[in-house]
């Protein structure tokens, strides 16, 4: 029986798998094809406070800055949810990919950069180790071995600027098909002097590039361009809808993270819902290779906390990815009158659709 892992891409989510790993004293090895992995930053670091509980990670060296709540802005509308207390944090995603890192390296597991796993170094590696496929959305390992497809893909630009925004605490939120269909437009604060403006369109819509530049041109967003320094700018992906599976036990291969669609399909966070993907797959690697146990079991318990979650978030992705602006504005017509502001900024939970439900419920009954 294979007794050591290889992991296929030190992202966020490989880099926990892999330190989880060397906990339990399973031989790790991680394998990015970067020399210096998560540069380029082409992607944002909002997580919410209660997400990153679950990860064990030393994450605060990396937080650049607290948010309260978020103000979404559809047509004419303007949806505040403001908390009482911090809910997100903004972290810098390089350092925090530096501190992931280091961490897996203190447990004992061994980081290869610079190496692009691929072909025969591919099927060498799974025919003498467990393999962990954390290789994000465009998944070679996935691809390779010929796992089910993942259902669609947002592509995304983002941008930072040297600017201070006037509310350092609220991320906002734009419902626009003029400039982001299929999902939306951003602006995050990304720390109190740096602001971030990105959108995300579904891949069937082409060229984020181009609705990138409509975006610019939008009310809030165009002084940001005009006064801010740009700082550093670029495109990525973000995958939509989870894979049919994500474990192939006969051949003892796993995805984790992006490369399985562990990602919340509404704002396309995947650190959290991946994070704990990597925490499932190593406790189920290390009970594999101690006790025979079936590597589903990460698949299994992944879903029976996830499942649920994933289906709330894509029901809300596609009611607001596939109603035009006047039905999205009458939505937000209704949710404000039903009182949803406050009440989101009471009991709302990023991650957790089902547990804002189970609030909003109770909430009627005790009244
Ligand atoms: C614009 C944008 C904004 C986002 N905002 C947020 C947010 O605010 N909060 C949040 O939680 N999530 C956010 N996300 C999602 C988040 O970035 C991803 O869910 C997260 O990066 C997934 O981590 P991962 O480790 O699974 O994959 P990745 O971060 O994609 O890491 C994969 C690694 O594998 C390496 N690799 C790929 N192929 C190979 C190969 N063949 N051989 C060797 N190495 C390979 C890559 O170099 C890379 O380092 C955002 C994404 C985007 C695009």
């Amino acid at each position: 029986m294979k007794s050591s892992v290889a992991v296929v891409g030190a992202g966020t989510s490989g880099l926990i798998t892999a330190k989880r790993l060397a906990e339990l004293g399973v031989g790790t090895t991680v394998y990015d094809q970067k020399k210096t992995p998560g540069f380029p930053i082409r992607a944002s670091g909002i997580l919410s406070i209660t997400g990153l509980g679950t990860l064990g990670l030393q994450y605060k060296k990396a937080m650049t800055n607290t948010l309260q709540g978020a103000r979404l802005h559809v047509g004419k509308e303007r949806i505040d949810i403001r908390a009482e207390k911090p809910v997100a944090y903004v972290l810098d995603r390089l350092k925090l990919n530096e501190l992931c890192m280091e961490e897996a390296e203190d447990a004992g597991a061994k980081v290869v950069t610079n190496t692009k796993v691929d072909g025969g170094l591919l099927d060498e590696l799974a025919s003498n180790e467990i393999l962990v496929g954390a290789d994000g959305t465009v998944s070679t390992v996935a691809r390779h071995f010929g796992f089910p497809p993942i259902g669609k893909h947002i592509l995304t630009y983002r941008a930072e600027y040297d600017y201070r925004l006037p509310e350092s605490d609220m991320v906002e939120l734009f419902f626009d098909n003029s400039f982001a269909p299929g999902f939306f437009g951003w602006i995050c604060p990304n720390s109190k002097g740096i602001a971030e403006i990105g959108i995300g369109v579904d891949s069937k819509h082409g060229n984020s590039r181009a609705w990138f530049e409509k975006f610019k041109k939008a009310p809030d967003v165009s002084e940001i361009v005009r006064s801010g320094k740009l700082i550093d700018e670029g495109a990525s992906v973000i995958p939509v809808g989870l894979r049919r599976h994500f474990v192939d036990s006969d051949r003892e291969i796993l995805l984790v993270g992006d490369a399985a669609g562990q990602v919340k399909p509404t704002t396309g966070g995947g650190i959290i819902f991946g994070g704990n993907g990597a925490r499932y797959a190593a406790g189920a690697i290390d009970s594999h290779i101690r006790h025979g146990e079936s590597l589903m079991e990460y698949e299994r318990k992944w879903r029976r906390e996830f499942a649920k979650e994933m289906k709330l978030h894509s029901f809300f992705y596609s009611l607001y990815s596939s109603l035009g602006k006047k039905k999205l504005e009458v939505v937000a017509k209704a949710v404000k009158a039903a009182g949803m502001e406050s009440f989101l900024g009471r009991y709302g939970d990023m991650d957790r659709p089902s547990v804002v439900i189970k609030r909003f419920f109770l909430r009627g009954l005790a009244k």
